[in-house]
């Protein structure tokens, strides 16, 4: 299994860090340790001192797809939930400053909270779902896939090109505005519409 995300999906987002909007998916991978055991807790990794949250859809694959077009893709995965791309901005932001890769910042372990899944054909139009991510019962983030810049199709047909996708693989179709840190003691939840799928505490 390999999860797949999707960086500066959203353009308040990619103006928040003072990034420049792409003109094509900018894509990274995690390794399947990167997932975190729910239900947690999270424990925020000693080499870093600026550890954000980035609430997210997820789609899980469920067909072994490679090089396809956007017709192809929409069905090409079955389950969808909310989830975190736990991200150490101190270290993402030395690794970017010197044009190196950012897996340290965004691949270890843990970095990956999946929340519980929901059939994807809940969901009828896909370009009209609500997410949000609550930090001790606060709303600090919330999205609407009418804002992606690449819809859900798009991502997973341009993915395909460069990786096969096989049962199980995981796309994180990037976040909207309001990343921000999280501390010891912190609480986040994270909802798909009206359902809460995850709720972790940080350590
Ligand atoms: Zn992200």
């Amino acid at each position: 299994m390999k999860i797949i995300c999707i960086g500066r999906n959203y353009v308040a987002h990619a103006k928040e860090l003072g990034n420049e909007v792409p003109t094509e998916p900018v894509i990274f991978l995690k390794p399947s340790t990167a997932v975190l055991p729910l239900p947690g807790p999270f424990v925020i990794p000693s080499f870093s001192s600026d550890l954000h949250y980035e609430c997210e859809i997820v789609l899980r694959i469920s067909k072994k797809v490679c090089c396809i077009d956007l017709e192809a893709a929409i069905t090409a995965y079955d389950a969808m939930t909310v989830g975190i791309d736990f991200t150490a901005r101190d270290v993402q932001q030395r690794l970017k400053d010197k044009g190196l890769p950012w897996e340290k910042a965004k691949a270890f372990d843990q970095s990956a909270v999946v929340g519980e899944w929901r059939p994807a054909d809940q969901y009828k139009n896909k370009k009209d779902i609500h997410f949000c991510l609550y930090k001790n019962k606060e709303l600090v983030q919330q999205g609407h896939t009418a804002a992606m810049i690449n819809s859900f199709e798009v991502i997973i047909a341009h993915v395909s090109n460069y990786f096969t996708l096989e049962p199980g693989d995981l796309i994180f179709t990037g976040t909207p505005a309001g990343v921000g840190p999280v501390e010891p003691g912190d609480q986040l939840e994270g909802f798909l519409e009206d359902d809460s799928l995850f709720d972790i505490l940080i350590n």
